[in-house]
């Protein structure tokens, strides 16, 4: 009788062992922030860049390059897990003025024709003074016609003022702010129902030391189906360190009730890019 028990015990330990083992490695991930910029492709070549996404888990991911061929050169490797989104950036020093220059746009206006991209982004935004140009307003009616994205790089006050310029714009917020805190976050996500948030750079503000910081718990359990997970390989250095940087993120999803890492982890960004 002892023995049975022993058994059974024995055996509930090895079946929570699985389930636990199996949690930890099956819990695919979508990376919304990969970059596949000049740099990158002249380093990694994209099947590498699909191998190293492999080695992570990570099931599908959303793209944007400087400049926007590496984007495209990635989807045509993988048309499945690659989403493409349009970076305005025909090079690196675009990023400074890209919201009031007229070339850009038509860069914009030219690339989008495609009809692949699921956003336009990442793009930078300093203030709230970037949105009221002719062709920021141009960038949001383009978005909202072909009910896309706007991948945004800001603080509050320039994704509040997209939503003033047009209430149906959808917004994917990068790094959740950067430096925004929870309640601000929180504040945001209230108030517009339209915006979703990636937490790429932000692995470390969420779980100081490894450790789900209450204030980030309380705020990814109220908006669990606006949060997604993002990387941000914004330099070469970021590919030999990808698959840590995804085994980050797992870390705290592992300290959620399962269902709200599950959507955290790729159930929305698959909803929300119509995967
Ligand atoms: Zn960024």
């Amino acid at each position: 009788m002892r023995f049975r028990h022993a058994v059974a015990i024995v055996s509930l330990s090895l079946l929570f062992a699985g389930i636990h083992a199996r949690g930890d490695e099956s819990l695919p991930i979508f990376d919304a922030h990969l970059h596949y910029s000049a740099e990158s492709w002249a380093a990694l070549s994209p099947q590498a860049v699909l191998a190293l996404m492999e080695r992570a888990g990570v099931t599908g991911a959303l793209v944007s390059s400087t400049p926007d061929d590496g984007t495209l050169m990635l989807y045509k490797a993988d048309p499945v897990r690659i989403v493409p989104e349009l970076r305005p950036y025909r090079r690196q020093g675009d990023m400074v003025a890209w919201y009031r220059d007229a070339e850009v746009l038509s860069y914009i206006e030219n690339r989008i024709e495609r009809n692949v991209y699921h956003g336009i982004g990442e793009f930078h935004l300093a203030d709230a003074s970037q949105v009221d140009t002719p062709q920021m307003k141009r960038v949001v009616e383009i978005a909202v016609e072909r009910d896309i994205l706007l991948h945004v790089h800001s603080g509050a006050a320039p994704v509040s003022a997209l939503f003033a310029a047009n209430p149906k714009v959808k917004i994917l917020w990068a790094h959740a702010g950067m430096d925004a805190p929870p309640a601000v976050i929180g504040e945001l996500l209230d108030r517009h129902a339209q915006l979703w948030t990636e937490v790429s750079l932000r692995a470390e503000d969420i779980a100081p030391s490894g450790n789900l910081d209450p204030a980030w718990q309380a705020l990814l359990l109220r908006h669990a189906d606006r949060f997604i997970i993002g990387t941000d390989t914004w330099a070469v250095w970021r590919w030999p360190v990808y698959v840590g940087l995804i085994e980050q993120h797992r870390e705290w999803l592992r300290q959620l009730p399962h269902d709200v890492a599950e959507k955290i982890a790729h159930r929305n960004a698959v909803r929300l890019l119509d995967q």
